[in-house]
Protein backbone atom coordinates (compact mmCIF):
# COMPACT_ATOMS: atom_id res chain seq x y z
CA UNK A 1 0.00 0.00 0.00
CA UNK A 2 1.29 3.37 -0.84
CA UNK A 3 -0.12 6.82 0.57
CA UNK A 4 -0.91 9.32 -2.18
CA UNK A 5 -1.13 12.50 -0.91
CA UNK A 6 -3.87 11.96 1.77
CA UNK A 7 -5.14 8.67 0.03
CA UNK A 8 -3.84 5.03 1.11
CA UNK A 9 -3.77 3.09 -2.37
CA UNK A 10 -3.73 -0.10 -2.93
CA UNK A 11 -2.78 -1.94 -6.21
CA UNK A 12 -3.61 -5.04 -8.53
CA UNK A 13 -1.04 -7.56 -7.10
CA UNK A 14 -2.54 -6.83 -3.55
CA UNK A 15 -5.67 -7.44 -4.44
CA UNK A 16 -4.99 -10.48 -5.95
CA UNK A 17 -3.15 -11.82 -3.46
CA UNK A 18 -6.23 -10.84 -1.18
CA UNK A 19 -8.89 -12.11 -3.20
CA UNK A 20 -7.04 -15.67 -3.27
CA UNK A 21 -5.94 -15.52 0.51
CA UNK A 22 -9.61 -14.49 1.61
CA UNK A 23 -10.55 -17.82 -0.18
CA UNK A 24 -8.02 -19.64 1.62
CA UNK A 25 -6.26 -20.00 -2.13
CA UNK A 26 -2.79 -20.07 -0.41
CA UNK A 27 -0.43 -22.25 -3.02
CA UNK A 28 0.53 -21.07 -6.58
CA UNK A 29 2.02 -23.73 -8.87
CA UNK A 30 3.64 -20.90 -11.73
CA UNK A 31 6.49 -20.46 -13.78
CA UNK A 32 7.65 -16.74 -13.46
CA UNK A 33 8.35 -13.71 -16.55
CA UNK A 34 6.96 -11.10 -17.74
CA UNK A 35 4.01 -9.68 -16.67
CA UNK A 36 3.85 -11.98 -13.29
CA UNK A 37 7.24 -11.78 -11.68
CA UNK A 38 6.50 -9.41 -9.43
CA UNK A 39 3.31 -11.15 -8.57
CA UNK A 40 4.70 -14.41 -7.88
CA UNK A 41 7.70 -12.39 -5.21
CA UNK A 42 5.09 -10.01 -3.30
CA UNK A 43 3.01 -13.94 -3.27
CA UNK A 44 5.39 -15.17 -1.38
CA UNK A 45 6.25 -12.11 0.48
CA UNK A 46 2.67 -12.17 1.77
CA UNK A 47 3.07 -15.48 2.97
CA UNK A 48 1.46 -17.73 0.33
CA UNK A 49 3.27 -20.76 -1.34
CA UNK A 50 5.03 -20.25 -4.67
CA UNK A 51 6.46 -22.83 -6.51
CA UNK A 52 7.95 -22.31 -9.65
CA UNK A 53 8.52 -24.65 -12.21
CA UNK A 54 10.94 -25.11 -15.28
CA UNK A 55 7.57 -25.52 -17.75
CA UNK A 56 4.12 -24.74 -17.28
CA UNK A 57 2.37 -27.63 -18.45
CA UNK A 58 3.99 -29.49 -15.29
CA UNK A 59 2.81 -26.52 -13.12
CA UNK A 60 -0.77 -26.82 -15.20
CA UNK A 61 -1.02 -30.73 -14.02
CA UNK A 62 0.28 -30.12 -10.23
CA UNK A 63 -2.76 -27.49 -10.13
CA UNK A 64 -5.25 -29.89 -11.61
CA UNK A 65 -4.00 -32.88 -9.21
CA UNK A 66 -4.25 -30.36 -6.52
CA UNK A 67 -7.91 -30.19 -7.01
CA UNK A 68 -8.49 -33.73 -7.25
CA UNK A 69 -7.04 -34.45 -3.80
CA UNK A 70 -8.63 -31.30 -2.40
CA UNK A 71 -11.84 -30.51 -3.86
CA UNK A 72 -10.58 -27.00 -3.97
CA UNK A 73 -9.19 -25.22 -6.97
CA UNK A 74 -5.36 -25.77 -7.66
CA UNK A 75 -3.76 -22.70 -9.14
CA UNK A 76 -1.86 -22.54 -12.07
CA UNK A 77 -0.55 -19.26 -12.82
CA UNK A 78 1.28 -18.34 -16.21
CA UNK A 79 2.91 -15.60 -18.65
CA UNK A 80 1.02 -14.37 -21.60
CA UNK A 81 1.01 -16.14 -25.02
CA UNK A 82 3.89 -18.92 -24.95
CA UNK A 83 3.49 -19.56 -21.29
CA UNK A 84 -0.16 -19.33 -21.40
CA UNK A 85 -0.31 -22.21 -24.13
CA UNK A 86 1.77 -24.58 -22.45
CA UNK A 87 -0.62 -23.92 -19.79
CA UNK A 88 -3.49 -24.59 -22.08
CA UNK A 89 -3.10 -28.13 -22.12
CA UNK A 90 -3.29 -28.61 -18.17
CA UNK A 91 -6.10 -26.84 -17.95
CA UNK A 92 -7.56 -28.84 -21.05
CA UNK A 93 -7.21 -32.04 -19.26
CA UNK A 94 -8.24 -30.91 -15.48
CA UNK A 95 -11.70 -30.11 -17.42
CA UNK A 96 -11.45 -33.49 -19.12
CA UNK A 97 -10.74 -35.14 -16.25
CA UNK A 98 -13.09 -33.17 -13.59
CA UNK A 99 -10.44 -31.56 -11.63
CA UNK A 100 -11.16 -27.56 -10.25
CA UNK A 101 -8.22 -25.96 -11.38
CA UNK A 102 -7.72 -21.70 -11.98
CA UNK A 103 -5.17 -20.64 -15.13
CA UNK A 104 -4.08 -17.63 -14.50
CA UNK A 105 -2.34 -15.85 -16.90
CA UNK A 106 -1.10 -12.35 -17.67
CA UNK A 107 -1.76 -10.76 -20.68
CA UNK A 108 -0.27 -8.25 -23.04
CA UNK A 109 -1.90 -4.49 -23.78
CA UNK A 110 -5.71 -5.09 -24.97
CA UNK A 111 -5.68 -2.10 -26.98
CA UNK A 112 -2.74 -3.06 -29.16
CA UNK A 113 -3.39 -6.98 -29.22
CA UNK A 114 -7.04 -6.15 -30.42
CA UNK A 115 -6.02 -4.22 -33.04
CA UNK A 116 -3.11 -6.41 -33.78
CA UNK A 117 -0.52 -4.40 -33.81
CA UNK A 118 2.13 -6.76 -33.00
CA UNK A 119 2.63 -6.60 -28.34
CA UNK A 120 5.20 -8.54 -26.86
CA UNK A 121 3.50 -11.63 -26.91
CA UNK A 122 0.83 -10.42 -28.30
CA UNK A 123 -2.41 -13.19 -27.86
CA UNK A 124 -6.12 -13.19 -27.58
CA UNK A 125 -5.91 -15.62 -24.90
CA UNK A 126 -9.27 -15.43 -23.61
CA UNK A 127 -11.08 -16.18 -26.75
CA UNK A 128 -8.85 -19.17 -27.18
CA UNK A 129 -9.19 -20.51 -23.60
CA UNK A 130 -12.91 -20.42 -23.95
CA UNK A 131 -13.41 -23.86 -26.00
CA UNK A 132 -10.98 -25.69 -23.88
CA UNK A 133 -12.34 -24.74 -20.08
CA UNK A 134 -15.52 -24.29 -17.83
CA UNK A 135 -15.41 -20.76 -18.06
CA UNK A 136 -13.02 -18.36 -18.95
CA UNK A 137 -12.81 -15.02 -17.63
CA UNK A 138 -11.02 -11.20 -18.14
CA UNK A 139 -10.41 -8.90 -15.44
CA UNK A 140 -9.76 -5.13 -16.67
CA UNK A 141 -10.55 -2.96 -13.63
CA UNK A 142 -8.94 -3.34 -10.24
CA UNK A 143 -12.02 -3.00 -8.78
CA UNK A 144 -13.59 -6.14 -10.37
CA UNK A 145 -10.08 -8.22 -9.07
CA UNK A 146 -12.49 -9.69 -6.22
CA UNK A 147 -15.80 -10.54 -8.03
CA UNK A 148 -13.62 -12.33 -10.79
CA UNK A 149 -11.56 -14.78 -8.64
CA UNK A 150 -14.92 -15.53 -6.46
CA UNK A 151 -16.22 -16.43 -10.01
CA UNK A 152 -13.55 -18.30 -11.22
CA UNK A 153 -13.73 -20.84 -7.37
CA UNK A 154 -17.24 -20.94 -8.16
CA UNK A 155 -17.13 -21.64 -11.64
CA UNK A 156 -13.98 -24.22 -11.19
CA UNK A 157 -15.98 -26.35 -8.13
CA UNK A 158 -19.70 -25.63 -8.36
CA UNK A 159 -21.45 -28.72 -10.20
CA UNK A 160 -19.03 -31.04 -12.36
CA UNK A 161 -15.83 -29.56 -11.72
CA UNK A 162 -13.64 -28.25 -14.30
CA UNK A 163 -10.89 -26.00 -15.53
CA UNK A 164 -11.11 -22.13 -15.78
CA UNK A 165 -9.28 -19.18 -17.32
CA UNK A 166 -8.82 -16.31 -15.83
CA UNK A 167 -7.17 -13.37 -17.88
CA UNK A 168 -5.18 -10.19 -16.02
CA UNK A 169 -3.82 -7.96 -18.45
CA UNK A 170 -0.37 -6.56 -17.59
CA UNK A 171 -1.85 -3.22 -16.88
CA UNK A 172 -4.66 -4.02 -14.73
CA UNK A 173 -1.57 -5.77 -12.42
CA UNK A 174 -0.29 -2.25 -11.97
CA UNK A 175 -3.64 -0.29 -11.44
CA UNK A 176 -4.42 1.56 -8.39
CA UNK A 177 -7.24 2.00 -6.46
CA UNK A 178 -8.26 3.31 -2.90
CA UNK A 179 -7.36 0.92 -0.46
CA UNK A 180 -10.40 1.06 1.83
CA UNK A 181 -12.93 0.24 -1.78
CA UNK A 182 -10.35 -2.17 -3.00
CA UNK A 183 -10.82 -4.36 0.59
CA UNK A 184 -14.72 -3.93 0.25
CA UNK A 185 -14.76 -4.77 -3.11
CA UNK A 186 -12.73 -8.92 -2.10
CA UNK A 187 -15.84 -11.75 -2.49
CA UNK A 188 -15.32 -14.32 -0.30
CA UNK A 189 -17.04 -17.65 -2.15
CA UNK A 190 -19.87 -18.82 0.02
CA UNK A 191 -20.72 -22.56 -0.03
CA UNK A 192 -18.56 -23.06 -3.75
CA UNK A 193 -19.82 -26.32 -4.46
CA UNK A 194 -23.35 -26.72 -2.02
CA UNK A 195 -24.77 -29.81 -2.03
CA UNK A 196 -27.01 -31.34 -4.62
CA UNK A 197 -29.31 -33.82 -3.48
CA UNK A 198 -30.89 -36.26 -5.90
CA UNK A 199 -34.85 -36.33 -5.96
CA UNK A 200 -36.45 -38.81 -4.14
CA UNK A 201 -38.01 -40.61 -7.32
CA UNK A 202 -35.05 -40.64 -8.67
CA UNK A 203 -33.51 -42.72 -5.69
CA UNK A 204 -36.40 -45.25 -5.44
CA UNK A 205 -36.41 -45.98 -9.42
CA UNK A 206 -32.38 -46.79 -8.96
CA UNK A 207 -33.10 -49.47 -5.89
CA UNK A 208 -36.27 -51.15 -7.81
CA UNK A 209 -33.73 -51.68 -10.35
CA UNK A 210 -30.81 -52.95 -7.94
CA UNK A 211 -33.27 -55.10 -6.11
CA UNK A 212 -34.25 -56.64 -9.50
CA UNK A 213 -30.37 -57.43 -10.43
CA UNK A 214 -29.36 -61.35 -10.24
CA UNK A 215 -25.95 -60.16 -11.75
CA UNK A 216 -25.23 -56.27 -10.21
CA UNK A 217 -22.28 -54.46 -10.41
CA UNK A 218 -21.01 -51.26 -8.94
CA UNK A 219 -18.09 -49.46 -11.14
CA UNK A 220 -16.60 -46.43 -8.86
CA UNK A 221 -14.95 -43.78 -10.94
CA UNK A 222 -12.72 -41.29 -10.46
CA UNK A 223 -15.92 -38.66 -9.63
CA UNK A 224 -16.48 -40.96 -6.70
CA UNK A 225 -12.75 -40.85 -5.08
CA UNK A 226 -13.01 -36.90 -5.57
CA UNK A 227 -16.44 -36.99 -3.69
CA UNK A 228 -14.93 -37.47 -0.41
CA UNK A 229 -17.59 -39.31 0.37
CA UNK A 230 -15.32 -42.60 1.34
CA UNK A 231 -17.10 -43.75 4.42
CA UNK A 232 -20.88 -43.37 2.62
CA UNK A 233 -19.45 -45.28 -0.66
CA UNK A 234 -18.00 -48.22 1.38
CA UNK A 235 -20.97 -48.67 3.53
CA UNK A 236 -23.23 -49.07 0.46
CA UNK A 237 -21.35 -51.74 -1.28
CA UNK A 238 -21.01 -53.38 1.90
CA UNK A 239 -24.49 -53.03 2.30
CA UNK A 240 -25.57 -54.20 -1.22
CA UNK A 241 -23.05 -56.96 -0.87
CA UNK A 242 -23.02 -56.13 -5.05
CA UNK A 243 -19.43 -56.93 -6.57
CA UNK A 244 -17.61 -53.39 -7.15
CA UNK A 245 -15.27 -52.54 -10.44
CA UNK A 246 -13.00 -49.69 -9.19
CA UNK A 247 -11.54 -46.88 -12.35
CA UNK A 248 -8.06 -47.20 -12.17
CA UNK A 249 -8.45 -43.55 -10.19
CA UNK A 250 -11.06 -44.99 -7.63
CA UNK A 251 -8.07 -47.84 -6.75
CA UNK A 252 -8.67 -47.92 -2.83
CA UNK A 253 -11.63 -46.14 -2.25
CA UNK A 254 -12.08 -49.67 -0.92
CA UNK A 255 -8.79 -51.41 -0.26
CA UNK A 256 -8.09 -53.67 -3.29
CA UNK A 257 -7.99 -56.77 -1.58
CA UNK A 258 -11.97 -55.90 -0.32
CA UNK A 259 -13.73 -59.58 -0.89
CA UNK A 260 -16.14 -57.48 -2.86
CA UNK A 261 -13.66 -55.80 -5.47
CA UNK A 262 -14.09 -57.60 -9.02
CA UNK A 263 -11.09 -56.03 -10.30
CA UNK A 264 -8.92 -58.98 -11.03
CA UNK A 265 -12.76 -60.52 -12.82
CA UNK A 266 -13.51 -57.03 -15.01
CA UNK A 267 -13.68 -59.03 -18.25
CA UNK A 268 -16.44 -61.45 -16.50
CA UNK A 269 -18.30 -58.82 -14.46
CA UNK A 270 -18.44 -56.76 -17.86
CA UNK A 271 -19.95 -59.63 -19.62
CA UNK A 272 -22.20 -61.46 -17.51
CA UNK A 273 -23.88 -58.49 -15.08
CA UNK A 274 -27.73 -57.37 -15.97
CA UNK A 275 -27.14 -54.28 -13.96
CA UNK A 276 -24.53 -52.17 -13.41
CA UNK A 277 -24.17 -48.65 -10.58
CA UNK A 278 -22.22 -46.48 -11.69
CA UNK A 279 -20.97 -43.89 -9.35
CA UNK A 280 -18.50 -41.17 -10.37
CA UNK A 281 -17.78 -42.80 -13.96
CA UNK A 282 -18.60 -42.06 -17.05
CA UNK A 283 -19.32 -44.55 -19.99
CA UNK A 284 -16.64 -43.53 -22.18
CA UNK A 285 -13.95 -44.97 -24.39
CA UNK A 286 -12.28 -46.46 -21.16
CA UNK A 287 -15.62 -48.48 -21.16
CA UNK A 288 -15.69 -49.21 -24.04
CA UNK A 289 -18.48 -46.82 -24.43
CA UNK A 290 -21.28 -49.38 -22.22
CA UNK A 291 -21.71 -51.31 -25.50
CA UNK A 292 -19.72 -54.13 -27.80
CA UNK A 293 -17.99 -57.13 -27.25
CA UNK A 294 -16.47 -56.34 -23.79
CA UNK A 295 -20.12 -55.71 -22.49
CA UNK A 296 -20.73 -59.17 -23.56
CA UNK A 297 -24.12 -59.58 -25.43
CA UNK A 298 -27.01 -60.01 -22.28
CA UNK A 299 -28.76 -56.65 -21.91
CA UNK A 300 -28.06 -54.32 -19.48
CA UNK A 301 -29.53 -52.37 -17.54
CA UNK A 302 -27.60 -49.02 -16.49
CA UNK A 303 -27.95 -47.27 -13.53
CA UNK A 304 -25.62 -43.55 -12.91
CA UNK A 305 -24.69 -41.28 -9.73
CA UNK A 306 -23.68 -37.55 -11.51
CA UNK A 307 -23.53 -34.51 -10.90
CA UNK A 308 -23.59 -33.41 -14.53
CA UNK A 309 -27.19 -34.12 -15.62
CA UNK A 310 -25.78 -33.99 -19.77
CA UNK A 311 -23.66 -37.25 -18.82
CA UNK A 312 -26.58 -39.24 -18.44
CA UNK A 313 -27.39 -41.20 -21.45
CA UNK A 314 -24.10 -40.40 -23.42
CA UNK A 315 -23.47 -43.03 -24.66
CA UNK A 316 -26.37 -45.63 -24.10
CA UNK A 317 -29.81 -45.48 -21.82
CA UNK A 318 -29.86 -45.28 -18.52
CA UNK A 319 -32.82 -46.78 -16.80
CA UNK A 320 -32.17 -45.25 -13.69
CA UNK A 321 -30.33 -41.55 -13.36
CA UNK A 322 -29.13 -39.55 -10.34
CA UNK A 323 -28.56 -36.47 -10.87
CA UNK A 324 -26.64 -34.97 -7.80
CA UNK A 325 -23.96 -35.02 -5.95
CA UNK A 326 -21.82 -38.36 -4.74
CA UNK A 327 -21.87 -38.01 -0.71
CA UNK A 328 -25.54 -36.79 -1.02
CA UNK A 329 -26.69 -39.82 -3.65
CA UNK A 330 -25.04 -42.50 -1.90
CA UNK A 331 -26.53 -41.83 1.59
CA UNK A 332 -30.23 -41.68 0.02
CA UNK A 333 -29.75 -44.97 -1.27
CA UNK A 334 -28.58 -46.29 1.97
CA UNK A 335 -31.43 -44.35 3.81
CA UNK A 336 -33.68 -46.13 1.95
CA UNK A 337 -32.25 -49.62 1.70
CA UNK A 338 -33.18 -49.78 5.16
CA UNK A 339 -31.66 -53.02 7.68
CA UNK A 340 -32.39 -55.64 5.57
CA UNK A 341 -31.30 -55.39 2.01
CA UNK A 342 -31.18 -58.32 -0.07
CA UNK A 343 -27.68 -59.59 -0.85
CA UNK A 344 -27.24 -60.90 -5.06
CA UNK A 345 -27.75 -64.15 -5.12
CA UNK A 346 -24.96 -66.72 -4.19
CA UNK A 347 -24.38 -68.29 -7.59
CA UNK A 348 -23.09 -64.96 -9.17
CA UNK A 349 -20.66 -63.56 -6.04
CA UNK A 350 -19.40 -67.15 -5.83
CA UNK A 351 -18.48 -67.00 -10.00
CA UNK A 352 -17.28 -63.68 -9.87
CA UNK A 353 -15.01 -64.68 -6.32
CA UNK A 354 -13.79 -68.35 -8.40
CA UNK A 355 -12.79 -66.21 -11.26
CA UNK A 356 -11.27 -63.73 -9.44
CA UNK A 357 -8.87 -66.27 -7.25
CA UNK A 358 -8.16 -68.10 -10.25
CA UNK A 359 -6.88 -64.81 -12.33
CA UNK A 360 -4.85 -64.19 -8.86
CA UNK A 361 -3.10 -67.02 -8.37
CA UNK A 362 -2.00 -67.40 -11.91
CA UNK A 363 -0.68 -64.10 -12.09
CA UNK A 364 1.45 -64.69 -8.81
CA UNK A 365 4.61 -66.69 -9.88
CA UNK A 366 4.69 -63.89 -12.67
CA UNK A 367 5.35 -61.28 -10.19
CA UNK A 368 7.84 -62.92 -7.98
CA UNK A 369 10.40 -63.71 -10.92
CA UNK A 370 14.18 -62.52 -10.43
CA UNK A 371 14.43 -62.45 -14.30
CA UNK A 372 17.85 -59.73 -15.44
CA UNK A 373 17.39 -58.16 -17.36
CA UNK A 374 13.98 -57.11 -15.63
CA UNK A 375 10.25 -57.87 -17.24
CA UNK A 376 7.29 -55.25 -15.97
CA UNK A 377 5.99 -58.00 -13.65
CA UNK A 378 8.97 -58.41 -12.13
CA UNK A 379 9.68 -54.87 -11.55
CA UNK A 380 5.93 -54.66 -10.65
CA UNK A 381 6.00 -57.45 -8.13
CA UNK A 382 8.66 -55.67 -5.61
CA UNK A 383 6.55 -51.95 -5.90
CA UNK A 384 3.31 -54.18 -5.57
CA UNK A 385 4.63 -55.23 -2.14
CA UNK A 386 6.34 -51.95 -1.50
CA UNK A 387 3.02 -50.09 -1.68
CA UNK A 388 1.64 -53.25 0.44
CA UNK A 389 3.79 -52.19 2.97
CA UNK A 390 3.61 -48.41 2.83
CA UNK A 391 -0.42 -47.59 2.04
CA UNK A 392 0.11 -44.07 2.85
CA UNK A 393 2.74 -43.36 -0.14
CA UNK A 394 0.96 -41.86 -3.07
CA UNK A 395 1.65 -43.24 -6.22
CA UNK A 396 1.95 -41.49 -9.52
CA UNK A 397 1.99 -43.70 -12.52
CA UNK A 398 2.36 -43.34 -16.39
CA UNK A 399 3.78 -44.62 -19.59
CA UNK A 400 2.03 -47.48 -21.85
CA UNK A 401 2.90 -51.26 -20.53
CA UNK A 402 3.98 -49.33 -17.26
CA UNK A 403 0.85 -48.04 -16.76
CA UNK A 404 -1.35 -50.55 -18.24
CA UNK A 405 0.27 -53.51 -16.09
CA UNK A 406 1.05 -51.49 -13.10
CA UNK A 407 -2.70 -50.37 -12.66
CA UNK A 408 -3.95 -54.32 -12.89
CA UNK A 409 -1.05 -55.44 -10.77
CA UNK A 410 -0.44 -52.58 -7.75
CA UNK A 411 -2.91 -53.29 -5.19
CA UNK A 412 -4.34 -49.88 -3.53
CA UNK A 413 -5.20 -49.66 -0.03
CA UNK A 414 -6.37 -45.59 0.74
CA UNK A 415 -8.75 -43.20 -1.23
CA UNK A 416 -6.94 -40.73 -3.66
CA UNK A 417 -3.73 -42.77 -3.59
CA UNK A 418 -3.64 -43.31 -7.03
CA UNK A 419 -2.98 -41.00 -9.98
CA UNK A 420 -2.74 -41.50 -13.32
CA UNK A 421 -3.28 -40.39 -16.87
CA UNK A 422 -6.99 -40.23 -16.66
CA UNK A 423 -9.18 -39.79 -18.99
CA UNK A 424 -7.03 -38.67 -22.02
CA UNK A 425 -4.61 -41.28 -21.24
CA UNK A 426 -2.15 -38.39 -21.74
CA UNK A 427 1.78 -38.59 -21.30
CA UNK A 428 3.47 -36.03 -19.54
CA UNK A 429 1.73 -35.82 -15.96
CA UNK A 430 4.21 -37.79 -14.02
CA UNK A 431 6.41 -34.89 -12.26
CA UNK A 432 3.35 -32.15 -12.19
CA UNK A 433 1.12 -34.14 -10.16
CA UNK A 434 3.94 -35.38 -7.95
CA UNK A 435 4.92 -32.66 -7.42
CA UNK A 436 1.28 -31.30 -6.58
CA UNK A 437 0.97 -34.75 -4.48
CA UNK A 438 3.81 -34.10 -2.33
CA UNK A 439 2.95 -30.48 -1.90
CA UNK A 440 -0.75 -30.55 -0.99
CA UNK A 441 -0.62 -33.87 0.85
CA UNK A 442 2.89 -34.29 2.84
CA UNK A 443 3.02 -37.83 2.10
CA UNK A 444 5.79 -39.24 -0.15
CA UNK A 445 5.33 -40.27 -3.24
CA UNK A 446 6.07 -42.94 -5.75
CA UNK A 447 5.71 -42.13 -9.25
CA UNK A 448 6.29 -44.97 -11.81
CA UNK A 449 7.14 -43.83 -15.02
CA UNK A 450 8.06 -45.71 -18.43
CA UNK A 451 11.27 -43.74 -19.62
CA UNK A 452 9.32 -42.57 -22.89
CA UNK A 453 6.72 -40.89 -20.34
CA UNK A 454 8.90 -39.36 -18.01
CA UNK A 455 10.81 -37.56 -20.70
CA UNK A 456 8.22 -35.45 -21.03
CA UNK A 457 8.41 -33.75 -17.48
CA UNK A 458 11.78 -34.89 -16.29
CA UNK A 459 13.78 -31.61 -16.50
CA UNK A 460 11.25 -31.13 -13.19
CA UNK A 461 13.79 -33.82 -11.44
CA UNK A 462 15.13 -29.88 -10.51
CA UNK A 463 12.29 -28.83 -8.87
CA UNK A 464 12.03 -31.53 -6.96
CA UNK A 465 15.36 -31.01 -5.84
CA UNK A 466 14.76 -27.74 -5.15
CA UNK A 467 12.35 -27.89 -2.84
CA UNK A 468 13.65 -31.56 -1.47
CA UNK A 469 9.99 -32.95 -1.75
CA UNK A 470 10.06 -36.87 -0.80
CA UNK A 471 9.88 -38.41 -4.16
CA UNK A 472 11.08 -41.14 -5.82
CA UNK A 473 10.78 -41.83 -9.24
CA UNK A 474 10.82 -45.10 -10.99
CA UNK A 475 11.88 -44.99 -14.79
CA UNK A 476 11.04 -48.46 -16.09
CA UNK A 477 14.06 -48.16 -18.71
CA UNK A 478 13.05 -50.66 -21.56
CA UNK A 479 15.37 -47.79 -23.98
CA UNK A 480 12.24 -47.13 -26.18
CA UNK A 481 8.45 -46.27 -26.32
CA UNK A 482 6.74 -49.33 -26.29
CA UNK A 483 9.98 -51.95 -26.85
CA UNK A 484 13.42 -50.53 -26.89
CA UNK A 485 14.44 -53.49 -30.16
CA UNK A 486 12.44 -51.73 -32.99
CA UNK A 487 14.96 -51.45 -35.90
CA UNK A 488 14.78 -49.06 -39.19
CA UNK A 489 13.71 -51.31 -41.68
CA UNK A 490 15.85 -49.30 -44.26
CA UNK A 491 19.29 -50.04 -42.85
CA UNK A 492 19.75 -46.54 -42.47
CA UNK A 493 21.77 -44.02 -39.74
CA UNK A 494 18.77 -43.45 -38.00
CA UNK A 495 17.48 -45.81 -35.13
CA UNK A 496 13.68 -46.58 -35.27
CA UNK A 497 11.21 -44.02 -34.39
CA UNK A 498 9.98 -45.42 -31.42
CA UNK A 499 13.56 -46.05 -29.86
CA UNK A 500 15.72 -44.38 -27.14
CA UNK A 501 19.44 -44.19 -26.26
CA UNK A 502 20.70 -47.28 -25.37
CA UNK A 503 21.44 -48.11 -21.87
CA UNK A 504 20.56 -44.50 -20.67
CA UNK A 505 20.95 -43.25 -17.08
CA UNK A 506 18.21 -41.38 -16.05
CA UNK A 507 19.77 -41.51 -12.48
CA UNK A 508 22.55 -39.51 -13.42
CA UNK A 509 19.68 -37.02 -14.01
CA UNK A 510 18.52 -36.77 -10.30
CA UNK A 511 22.41 -36.66 -9.11
CA UNK A 512 22.90 -33.78 -11.66
CA UNK A 513 20.83 -31.85 -9.08
CA UNK A 514 21.63 -33.52 -5.63
CA UNK A 515 19.07 -36.61 -5.42
CA UNK A 516 19.80 -39.76 -4.89
CA UNK A 517 20.45 -41.61 -8.30
CA UNK A 518 20.78 -45.59 -8.44
CA UNK A 519 21.34 -47.93 -11.26
CA UNK A 520 18.71 -51.27 -10.79
CA UNK A 521 19.45 -54.35 -12.81
CA UNK A 522 17.59 -56.45 -10.44
CA UNK A 523 14.15 -56.41 -8.41
CA UNK A 524 16.21 -56.85 -5.26
CA UNK A 525 18.10 -53.74 -5.66
CA UNK A 526 15.19 -51.95 -7.01
CA UNK A 527 13.35 -52.60 -3.46
CA UNK A 528 16.26 -51.89 -1.45
CA UNK A 529 16.38 -48.79 -3.74
CA UNK A 530 13.00 -47.71 -3.52
CA UNK A 531 12.80 -48.79 0.82
CA UNK A 532 15.37 -46.11 0.87
CA UNK A 533 13.97 -43.51 -0.51
CA UNK A 534 11.21 -43.65 1.05
CA UNK A 535 12.41 -44.25 4.28
CA UNK A 536 15.03 -41.13 4.13
CA UNK A 537 12.65 -39.01 1.72
CA UNK A 538 15.16 -38.04 -0.34
CA UNK A 539 14.36 -37.05 -3.96
CA UNK A 540 15.68 -39.95 -5.68
CA UNK A 541 15.54 -41.36 -9.00
CA UNK A 542 15.66 -45.13 -9.56
CA UNK A 543 16.51 -46.38 -13.69
CA UNK A 544 15.17 -49.76 -13.70
CA UNK A 545 16.85 -51.27 -16.50
CA UNK A 546 13.78 -53.40 -18.53
CA UNK A 547 14.42 -56.07 -20.99
CA UNK A 548 14.43 -53.93 -23.90
CA UNK A 549 11.93 -57.03 -25.45
CA UNK A 550 9.37 -56.67 -23.19
CA UNK A 551 6.45 -54.32 -23.83
CA UNK A 552 3.84 -54.69 -26.39
CA UNK A 553 2.97 -52.19 -28.94
CA UNK A 554 0.52 -49.65 -26.94
CA UNK A 555 0.25 -51.09 -23.90
CA UNK A 556 -3.08 -52.71 -23.71
CA UNK A 557 -4.72 -50.18 -25.97
CA UNK A 558 -2.93 -51.04 -29.23
CA UNK A 559 -6.17 -52.14 -30.45
CA UNK A 560 -6.49 -48.00 -31.10
CA UNK A 561 -3.74 -47.90 -33.47
CA UNK A 562 -4.95 -47.67 -37.02
CA UNK A 563 -3.20 -50.65 -39.49
CA UNK A 564 -2.59 -50.37 -43.26
CA UNK A 565 -3.32 -53.15 -44.78
CA UNK A 566 -0.81 -51.97 -47.87
CA UNK A 567 2.58 -51.11 -46.59
CA UNK A 568 3.11 -54.49 -45.46
CA UNK A 569 4.69 -56.13 -48.16
P1 LIG B 1 -13.33 -42.54 -14.41
O1 LIG B 1 -12.39 -42.16 -15.52
O2 LIG B 1 -12.64 -42.93 -13.16
O3 LIG B 1 -14.37 -43.47 -14.88
P2 LIG B 1 -14.64 -40.10 -14.97
O4 LIG B 1 -13.72 -38.94 -14.84
O5 LIG B 1 -14.90 -40.63 -16.32
O6 LIG B 1 -14.12 -41.22 -13.99
O7 LIG B 1 -16.03 -39.73 -14.35
C1 LIG B 1 -16.14 -38.91 -13.24
C2 LIG B 1 -17.57 -38.47 -13.17
O8 LIG B 1 -17.81 -38.07 -11.85
C3 LIG B 1 -17.90 -37.29 -14.09
O9 LIG B 1 -18.98 -37.61 -14.93
C4 LIG B 1 -18.25 -36.17 -13.10
O10 LIG B 1 -19.33 -35.37 -13.57
C5 LIG B 1 -18.65 -36.93 -11.87
N1 LIG B 1 -18.42 -36.23 -10.62
C6 LIG B 1 -17.34 -35.56 -10.23
N2 LIG B 1 -17.48 -35.08 -8.99
C7 LIG B 1 -18.70 -35.47 -8.58
C8 LIG B 1 -19.45 -35.30 -7.36
N3 LIG B 1 -18.96 -34.66 -6.31
N4 LIG B 1 -20.67 -35.85 -7.32
C9 LIG B 1 -21.19 -36.50 -8.37
N5 LIG B 1 -20.53 -36.70 -9.51
C10 LIG B 1 -19.30 -36.19 -9.62
MG1 LIG C 1 9.60 -47.50 -22.57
Amino acid sequence: MADAGTEILTDGFHLIIDALKLNDITTIYNVPGIPITDLGRYMQAEGMRVLSFRHEQNAGYAAAIAGFLTKKPGVCMTVSAPGFLNGLTALAHATTNCFPMILISGSSEREIVDLQQGDYEEMDQLAIAKPLCKAAYRVLCAEDIGIGIARAIRSAVSGRPGGVYLDLPAKLIGQTMDADAGEKSLVKVIDAAPRQLPSPESVARALDVIKSAERPLIILGKGAAYAQADDEIRAFVEKSGMPYLPMSMAKGLLPDTHSQSAGPARSLVLKEADVVVMIGARLNWLLSHGKGKSWGDKPKKFVQIDIEPKEIDSNVQIVAPLVGDIGSCVSALLKSMGDKWPTPPTDWTEAVSSKKEANVKRMAPKLQNNNIPMDYHGALGVLRTIVKERPDIILVNEGANTLDIARSVIDMYKPRKRLDVGTWGVMGIGMGQAIGAAVETGCPVLAIEGDSAFGFSGMEVETICRYNLPICIVVFNNGGIYRGSDVNPTGGLDVAPTVFVKDARYDKMMEAFGGVGVNAISPDTLARAVNEALDSGKPTLVNAVIDEKAGTESGRIGNLNPQSVISKK
